[in-house]
């Protein structure tokens, strides 16, 4: 590794986020509700969206707007920042299989709120030496066998 390799950044805020800064790009996620209420671990929201297909609504007296995870990029010389919503999750694992791996890799669709394309993101949370879980820095390195899994699953209405 460099010494300019990238670094896990500490939690944004209580929400939960996760902010990884690379040399040329920036990316956070968050778990927010329509009113802007923070909720939860990104990772957790991730295995709900995969098991249920989408997040609830925010728990906060009086609120009950739609919950969503949503993804901020800064790609190198642009000055536009990238908003996503995380609409769709295939996880490669089980709970119990993730927990005796300490690798949970999954695929998710990406819609672009500005423009409503949407991207695929192969993504990963590993297990650290103190048994939390943590964003992968990279994407995940899998089997052809295992990609074309999630991908024919991320097919599926
Ligand atoms: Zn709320």
């Amino acid at each position: 590794m460099s010494a300019s390799a990238p670094t896990v950044k500490k939690a944004l805020r209580d929400s939960g986020s996760k902010s990884v800064k690379f040399e040329e790009a920036t990316m956070s996620s968050s778990v927010v509700c329509d009113k802007g209420h923070g909720r939860g671990l990104c990772r957790d929201a991730a295995i709900q969206i995969s098991k249920k297909g989408k997040l609830g609504r925010c728990p906060q007296p009086g609120c009950g707007a739609q919950l969503r995870y949503l993804v901020k990029q800064q790609y190198p010389n642009v000055e536009e920042e990238y908003e996503y919503e995380l609409v769709k999750v295939v996880r490669l694992k089980s709970d119990d299989q993730a927990e005796d791996d300490g690798f949970d890799p999954m695929l998710f669709k990406l819609v672009r709120r500005k423009s409503g394309e949407s991207w695929l993101w192969p993504f990963y949370w590993g297990l650290n030496k103190n048994e939390k879980w943590h964003v992968g820095q990279f994407p995940p390195i899998l089997r052809h066998t295992e990609f074309r899994k999630m991908i024919d699953e991320m097919e599926q209405p």
